[in-house]
């Protein structure tokens, strides 16, 4: 009988020296695995160190090593597309290079999908630790506020790190959004999903490639990707504001029919207005955000560009 191939896509971003660290590790774990095949794919994102070269002498130990190089560094989102785009496994797996995402796991994951009855095994952090404290609590205000404000549930701490069945990778591919926003979109498939919870481990080499406002604009652009309960805001304060205005003109004429009229309330008058346009600026600029969103969804530029593959390598 042919044996099952799991397909494990590792995006690359200035990884040399994570990568000789994780293929270590990665086949020893295959070892065990024996009764299965195995593609690794790497994704290098347009490294400006040695990452490239490194992989290339990986092809050529190990016949189940691949790679596409992008013409530039495109993001993580746009590796694991082009990941998942292009592998040939029966079990896709996603994975970071930097041995955060342990591959040890990956025996769990295939037996819950092989025996349990799942479709797709996800991880997930327990922890933050190693962390800055800021970071963990703006991550956790971020996902209360998108699961209120979304449909599709975000599981707080989840990770790339998954194996899906090829049945589930169809139906990620069969999305065709420029602006991809993965852990939403895993969601959104829907499928029976088991989560498997890890405690946080720290990068064994290297630095991570998220600044902070790097992950706030990534934030914002996950919550414009899956929610578009922010443009009823315009109109939510707009009634608001409508009866606050009707109640305060009941409040005015009824005070001058009994007080008479002292000209005042010019300070007041300059507060209303600066708040009130502040407000319309503000649902203005929500508005902008969704429609350049729109702008580059209609723009359908390709998610990445390929320089060169393993398949250039033995020209
Ligand atoms: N990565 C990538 N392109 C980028 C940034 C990151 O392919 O533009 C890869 C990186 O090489 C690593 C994974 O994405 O394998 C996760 O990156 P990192 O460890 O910096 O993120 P963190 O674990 O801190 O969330
Ligand atoms: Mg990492």
């Amino acid at each position: 009988m042919k044996k099952e191939k799991i397909s494990i896509i590792i995006p690359c971003y200035n990884e040399e020296k994570t990568i000789p660290l994780f293929y270590n590790e990665i086949t020893k774990i295959t070892k065990k695995m024996n009764d299965q095949d195995f593609e690794f794919l790497f994704i290098n994102d347009g490294s400006i160190d040695d990452t490239l070269n490194i992989i290339k002498k990986l092809v050529k130990k190990d016949k189940r090593v691949r790679f596409i190089s992008f013409s530039r560094n495109f993001g993580k989102e746009a590796a694991m597309y082009a990941g998942l785009e292009n592998v040939t496994g029966d079990y896709v797996s996603i994975m970071d290079v930097d041995l955060q995402d342990p591959p040890f796991m990956l025996i769990e994951m295939l037996e819950a999908i092989k025996n349990e009855g799942y479709d797709c095994v996800g991880t997930r952090r327990v922890n933050r630790k190693g962390e800055p404290p800021i970071r963990s609590f703006c991550a956790r205000l971020f996902y209360k506020i998108i699961n209120k404000m979304s449909k599709i549930e975000m599981v707080d701490g989840a990770r790339d790190y998954r194996l899906m069945k090829r049945q589930v990778v169809n139906a990620i591919l069969s999305l065709q959004e420029y602006n991809r926003y993965s852990k939403g979109l895993f969601s959104f498939v829907g499928y029976k999903t088991k989560w498997l919870e890890y405690e946080n481990i720290e990068r064994v080499a290297g630095e991570t490639k998220w600044s902070f406002w790097k992950l706030f604009k990534y934030a914002i652009d996950s919550i414009i990707s899956f929610t578009t309960a922010p443009l009823s805001l315009a109109a939510v304060l707009g009634v608001l504001i409508c009866l606050i205005a009707f109640l305060a003109i009941i409040f005015v004429v009824v005070r001058t029919l009994i007080f008479g009229d002292p000209v005042s309330g010019w300070p007041s008058m300059i507060c209303i207005l600066l708040f009130v346009s502040g407000i319309q600026l503000l649902c203005m600029g929500i508005i902008g955000q969704y429609l350049a969103k729109t702008y580059l969804e209609t723009k359908k530029r390709p998610i990445y560009i390929v320089k060169e593959t393993e398949q250039d390598m033995v020209k």
